[in-house]
């Protein structure tokens, strides 16, 4: 129980497939009370029975696309909770049909939303959340390998990731003397609604399985315990970091 007396806030629940929501069950395993934010009042009526599992009646709206809200948001949570001790922040999102082919036919309005959602979206929930935290805390994004290297489709979203993985260290050095960690999971493939639209994503899950010193994919369990470490005080050295989840593929080349 090495959440017990914490309360934070996971942002990015779309259903039981998604990454938020393995991210939610370690969590409420380890002891934590749990809020949600969600998207849209569609999205709401479709998580409010699972959020009611893990003891959360009251799921706050949250279109991070949208100016004002994420404040508005921030505000209503310190309302309802008072202050706040962790965020997973598990969102992102591109135009599907800018996920198959070549990047270099990537659209300017795609590009700069993919942008705005993936990556600025956790700008500003860090400058919100740092309100809620005022004796310290501890922040998590989600980013992805093709960041680092070419993932074919993966595209703009890669780009998305690498800027979200440089503004976790510059949040990191922010956010350090207020006692509030950042840090970032880079999640090996996993079959979600968002993983859905990257064309071929079944190659890429068949290709990490194969190339894993460990010959699987990462499932939500792993990922959600990773988290819940990041967030826990058992981390409380780790900030500005990185952390591969991905059953060590990001150390094997791509010819062996
Ligand atoms: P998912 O579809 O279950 O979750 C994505 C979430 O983003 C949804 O809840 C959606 O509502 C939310 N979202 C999109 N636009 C939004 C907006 N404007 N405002 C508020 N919320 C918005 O998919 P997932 O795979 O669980 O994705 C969660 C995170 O994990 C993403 O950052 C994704 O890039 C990352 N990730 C996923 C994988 C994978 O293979 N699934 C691997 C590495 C990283």
């Amino acid at each position: 129980m090495i959440m017990q007396g914490k309360k934070g806030l996971i942002m990015g629940l779309a259903n039981k497939f998604s990454i938020a929501y393995g991210i939610a069950e370690s969590l409420n395993r380890q002891g934590a009370g749990l809020l949600f934010t969600t998207q849209t009042e569609y999205f709401r009526n479709k998580i409010s029975d699972i959020a009611a599992d893990f003891g959360c009646t009251d799921v706050t709206l949250c279109d991070v696309a949208i100016d004002g809200q994420i404040e508005v948001a921030f505000d209503e949570i310190l309302t309802k909770v008072g202050p706040i001790d962790f965020v997973a922040h598990s969102i992102a999102f591109s135009d599907k049909n800018e996920l198959t082919g070549k990047y270099c036919n990537t659209s300017r309005a795609n590009f700069l939303n993919a942008m705005n959602i993936s990556c600025y979206s956790f700008t500003e929930v860090c400058r919100h959340a740092a309100k809620l935290m005022p004796n310290g805390g501890s922040i998590v994004t989600l980013t992805y390998y093709g960041s680092e290297k070419v993932v074919p489709n993966y595209n703009v979203m890669a780009l998305a990731k690498s800027a979200l993985e440089t503004s976790v260290r510059y949040l990191a050095n922010d956010l350090g003397p207020g006692g509030i960690r950042v840090n970032a999971i880079s999640a090996g493939p996993i079959k979600t609604l968002a993983a859905s639209g990257v064309g071929e994503f079944s190659k890429i899950l068949e290709y990490d399985r194969q190339r894993s010193p460990m010959k699987r994919n990462v499932t939500q369990k792993d990922i959600g315990d990773a988290c819940t470490f990041l967030l826990s005080d058992l981390a409380s050295g780790i900030t500005g970091e990185i952390v591969h989840v991905d059953c060590g593929t990001n150390i094997i080349g791509t010819h062996f």
